[in-house]
């Protein structure tokens, strides 16, 4: 039988228009976001079309990859062989500084210590071909 730790997390397999460009920026480590040029809403999660104005002029922009908790959970138990071998982990809602909103693992030694309002910088989780974003805690002033 294969060891937990070496299973796989699940990642998106068929990378699809709208969302390659995003993932192939998270290749090299820029968290991306996209912004309208008719209305200047902030678009995230990556898609064809505004989400105000339904324009399909869309920019791509990258973040300096800084945050703030939103919200967090601490996922103590899971089905998946991945995710058990890590637990317990930190999952939260990150408000990026430009302005948009992502779900995502915390990187951290202390999950239990993660809470709401604390800084966030953004740490790469690389699994075979994909990277994915997730955050870590910074010291806080
Ligand atoms: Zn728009």
């Amino acid at each position: 039988m294969t060891p937990d730790i070496e299973a796989v997390r699940p990642l998106p397999r068929f990378p699809e228009p709208d969302t390659e460009p995003f993932y192939a920026r998270c290749r090299e480590h820029r968290l991306s976001y996209q912004t309208c040029r008719k209305c200047g809403a902030i678009v995230f999660y990556p898609r064809s079309h505004c989400t105000r104005c339904t324009s399909t002029e869309l920019m791509w922009h990258d973040s300096e990859g800084r945050g703030t908790i939103y919200s967090v959970t601490i996922m103590r138990q899971h089905g998946h062989p991945a995710f058990r071998a890590r637990l317990p982990m930190a999952v939260a809602l990150v408000d990026v500084d430009e302005g948009f909103r992502l779900l995502a693992e915390i990187v951290t030694d202390d999950p239990f210590s993660v809470h709401i309002g604390q800084p966030v910088t953004v740490a790469w989780i690389t699994e075979g071909e994909v990277t994915l974003p997730g955050f870590t805690p910074v010291a806080e002033s």
